[in-house]
């Protein structure tokens, strides 16, 4: 009997939300992920925008699953402890021909219950004083809401890890082999053997299907590039869209986000290479140029970073969510590009859909669906805050001044399941280095605590993965 039930690869969200859902039940579940971190992929670098699902064509996986994945978004963030911010996102047209391309729209939310409302160019100026000239009326699709994907991502993981699920970092499947009823899973971090087996690997989605079946469909990365603009800047209080076309999909848009920075993005560029993320002056180009049919006086010179994500995208226009014809119990969970965080629910529950069709599912009555708060100065009452630091005096000793987070902070989140293991870890678990320093003062205390904390030299203290260590050598004072 193989030792797992499940074994996902891939924890980006939807690796992440299914190992989640499946901790309810009585499973033994691993994921593996090739990464030094869990979500390093798509999840971490995009709009975040829980979409309503206004926007995937009528009859598709994607409109079904956007639909019944972003309702569930507010209870899930609220069970995990994670933001949620309801900004709305505003679709701006401008002239008659896109207010007509509003009305399709609407007319698509109607069908599947989605709220809206209208609103004159006067009305949307009152609050938006940055749309440009060229718009004409506004689509309000007001329950529209950021996260921050990385942390659901994280935080889901988290839960299922207390619910008895195995993760694996520095794991990256190489060898896929059918054996007895199940399938075994070769990774230079050591063999798994499990009955399923769900393909979660983004961008590598079909270098994994093809170790078990041709495919029947190819990838086509498609890259995203990004300005991310200071906190005190706030041009826009909601998400403001240009109406979605075929050639330019839903456009470069302006995103307040859950950490109340605002990105300005992105474009969309085929790529060669599935993993280069590196940002262009031609995509960056884009992006300034686009941006000014929506809005202006956008301060990009005010912007403290830029970065770029890359989109799942296959030759399939729809999602990809099936058992593999010809590789029993192989899940393909593939060309999951956007909407796919706000999806990722109700993909989760699809493919749990698909495993309930020939394995038992029993509940287990023990699992905790929730995950513990972190503790956070910053959100803290100042009595909050008092029992603290008496608890603990480390969370007096503030680490990071932009973001104002302490040393138990840093420790804590190194420490508990699914921890900080890197400079990169920490900064995306509690933001030292996302403030206006970037990193400049923090980091190298961060470097300190982390080489105390997982008991190794600080010259062993990698920035993210294998090889990217921060220190080269020891100085001679
Ligand atoms: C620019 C951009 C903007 C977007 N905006 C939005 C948005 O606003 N709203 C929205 O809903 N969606 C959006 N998306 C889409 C969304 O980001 C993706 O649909 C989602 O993140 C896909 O998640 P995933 O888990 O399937 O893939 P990923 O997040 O890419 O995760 C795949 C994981 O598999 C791992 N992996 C790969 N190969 C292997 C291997 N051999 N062994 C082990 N592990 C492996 C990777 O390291 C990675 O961690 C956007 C995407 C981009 C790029």
């Amino acid at each position: 009997m193989p030792k797992y039930d499940v074994v996902i690869i891939g924890a980006g969200i939807t690796g992440a939300m299914l190992s989640w859902k499946l901790s309810q039940y009585q499973l033994r579940t691993a994921i593996i992920e090739k990464e030094n971190d869990v979500a390093e992929g798509a999840t971490m670098a995009n709009s975040a925008v829980i979409h309503v699902g206004y926007d995937p064509e009528e009859g598709t996986l994607k409109g079904e699953l956007n639909v019944k994945g972003a309702l569930q978004y507010p209870s899930i963030c609220e069970k995990l402890h994670c933001a949620f911010r309801q900004t709305g996102a505003w679709i701006a047209a401008c002239g008659a021909e896109e207010e007509a391309h509003l009305d399709l729209l609407a007319a698509r939310a109607d069908k599947r219950n989605i709220p809206y409302r209208w609103r004159s160019r006067e009305e949307a100026l009152a609050e938006e004083p940055n749309l440009s000239d060229q718009v004409t009326r506004v689509l309000d699709f007001y329950t529209t809401g950021v996260i921050y994907p990385w942390e659901v991502a994280e935080a889901c993981i988290e839960s299922a890890i207390g619910n008895g699920t195995e993760l694996y970092l520095n794991a990256p499947c190489q060898h896929i082999e059918r054996i007895g009823g199940g399938w075994r899973i070769d990774t230079p971090a050591g063999s798994f053997e499990t009955a399923y087996v769900i393909n979660a690997a983004g961008v590598h989605a079909e270098d994994i299907h093809a170790m078990v079946a041709e495919s029947k469909w190819h990838s086509t990365p498609r890259k995203g590039e990004y300005y991310v603009l200071d906190d005190d800047t706030q041009p826009v209080k909601h998400i403001i869209f240009p109406v979605p076309s075929k050639e330019k999909g839903k456009g470069v848009l302006a995103i307040p986000t859950v950490h109340c920075d605002t990105l300005i993005g992105p474009n969309s560029d085929y790529l060669e290479d599935p993993d280069d993320v590196g940002t262009t002056d031609d995509g960056l180009a884009y992006v300034r140029n686009n941006i000014a049919k929506t809005l202006k006086n956008i301060p990009l010179n005010r912007s403290i970073r830029t970065f770029a994500g890359n989109r799942p995208t296959t030759t399939s226009p729809d999602f990809i969510i099936e058992e593999v014809e010809g590789a029993p119990h192989f899940i393909d969970a593939a060309s999951i590009e956007s909407p796919g965080i706000a999806s990722s629910p109700a993909i989760a529950d699809y493919i749990i859909e698909i495993l309930s069709r020939s394995m038992k599912l029993e509940r287990n009555e023990n699992a905790d669906m929730s995950r513990k708060k972190p503790p956070i100065i910053a959100e803290m009452t100042p009595e909050e805050r008092q029992a603290q630091i008496a608890a603990d005096p480390a969370f007096a000793k503030i680490i990071c001044r932009c973001n104002q987070i302490s040393e138990g902070e840093i420790v804590a989140c190194i420490r508990k399941p699914c921890g900080a293991r890197s400079v990169k870890g920490i900064r995306k678990r509690l933001g030292p280095g996302m403030g206006r320093c970037q990193g400049g003062f923090c980091e190298p205390k961060v470097v300190q605590i982390l080489a105390r904390e997982l008991g190794i030299s600080p010259l062993e203290v990698l920035y993210d993965g294998t090889g990217s260590n921060i220190l080269q050598s020891e100085n001679r004072i």
